[in-house]
């Protein structure tokens, strides 16, 4: 987590972005506002219900930070609600014996050991230490044994709304595709903070990584999960959605959605296109006569003119067409696209 500029005066603690991170949303801008609105409203509207979610106990949120370090949400549930129920309190768990826990640990199958020992530790500190009361700040939780920089921001957001932005491995494909922030922890570090709305540590950093784990994943959701960030997004403009943990182009299968509403899009923001104009705009790899080409947007654009979205004509043409009637014609190049009124 980056500290704030100790020579500047301003209150917002984030990070001056340097040239060239989020371009599109300056501070105190509208659109900034809105992305950070968009976000928030997406996320409050749905998502996926952890118990920990439901909690501000510093302990419980600690004890469910530890076990996703190393097992999937959904197989962490069962195991943090038994452990709570084993040991429902810090105190409970300082007086446990290490290898209780590290038993319990090894049967629900949690990682490393070595973790259960570190929380059985940090449950002790917290009692002899800190007199039963957890510390409230990232850096004060870091003394906490087996606590790094991500645990103890976590737990300082979700126990205390007191942390700084999340930038983990789904938070950075997040904004690389999102705001093309490139591919530098110092710049991931400067545009966490600076979208992230001052204060707001516990449910901004819960929607970010909700938005890293079920809209912009490996493979992106975008229409599918109605990504809240489709308006600002570089990757849906582009169609590039490479990032950092997935340098090559992600396979669309089953995302002919996602296509057509980019048709829509794009068409939204021009009069009338031809299918060579469209094309780039919807895949980066259009090439007229490739897998990707003329035949599959022409299917595209007949499916969304059938539903009554797009009308199609011939360039100089006096009427629309059906743009299917034209199949294998070169003549389709000639072929304009443009959002019916
Ligand atoms: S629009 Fe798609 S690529 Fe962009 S942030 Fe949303 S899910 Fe990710």
């Amino acid at each position: 987590m980056t500290d704030p500029d100790p020579s500047s005066s301003d209150p917002d603690p984030a990070p001056s972005l340097a040239d060239g991170d989020a371009p599109a949303l300056p501070a105190g801008s509208d659109a900034l506002d809105a992305v950070r609105e968009a976000l928030v409203e997406w996320y409050e509207a749905d998502h996926r219900d952890f118990p920990w979610r439901r909690t501000d106990d510093p302990y419980a949120v600690l004890v469910s930070e530890v076990m996703s370090q190393q097992t999937q949400l959904d197989r962490v549930v069962p195991a943090w609600e038994a452990f709570l129920e084993e040991w429902p309190t810090t105190a409970a768990l300082a007086a446990a014996d290490r290898g209780d826990v590290v038993a319990f640990w090894s049967r629900h199958s949690l990682g490393y050991n070595n973790r259960a020992k570190y929380l059985h530790e940090a449950a002790t500190q917290v009692e002899t230490d800190y007199d039963g009361t957890f510390p409230e700040t990232p850096a004060e939780l870091q003394e906490l044994m087996g606590v790094g920089p991500y645990t103890g921001n976590a737990v300082a957001s979700f126990a205390f709304n007191a942390g700084d932005a999340v930038v983990d491995t789904n938070v950075k494909r997040v904004l690389h595709r999102a705001f093309d922030t490139p591919d530098d922890d110092a710049a991931f570090e400067r545009v966490a903070s600076h979208v992230m709305p001052p204060g707001e540590s516990r449910v901004w950093n819960n929607a970010v990584m909700e938005l890293g784990g079920v809209a912009c994943g490996t493979t992106p959701r975008c229409d599918e999960a109605g990504c809240p960030w489709r308006e600002w997004c570089h990757a849906y403009e582009t169609g590039d959605f490479t990032a950092p943990d997935v340098p090559t182009q992600p396979s669309f299968e089953g995302s002919r959605r996602q296509m057509r509403g980019r048709v829509v899009r794009t068409l939204g923001e021009f009069d009338e296109l031809s299918l060579d104009e469209l094309g780039p705009r919807v895949r980066v790899d259009y090439a007229p006569g490739g897998e990707y080409g003329r035949e599959w947007l022409r299917g595209l654009v007949d499916d969304l003119a059938d539903d009554g979205l797009l009308t199609v004509e011939r360039a100089g043409g006096d009427g629309e067409e059906d743009v299917g009637g034209a199949d294998g014609d070169p003549g389709v190049a000639g072929v304009q696209v443009r959002l019916r009124e």
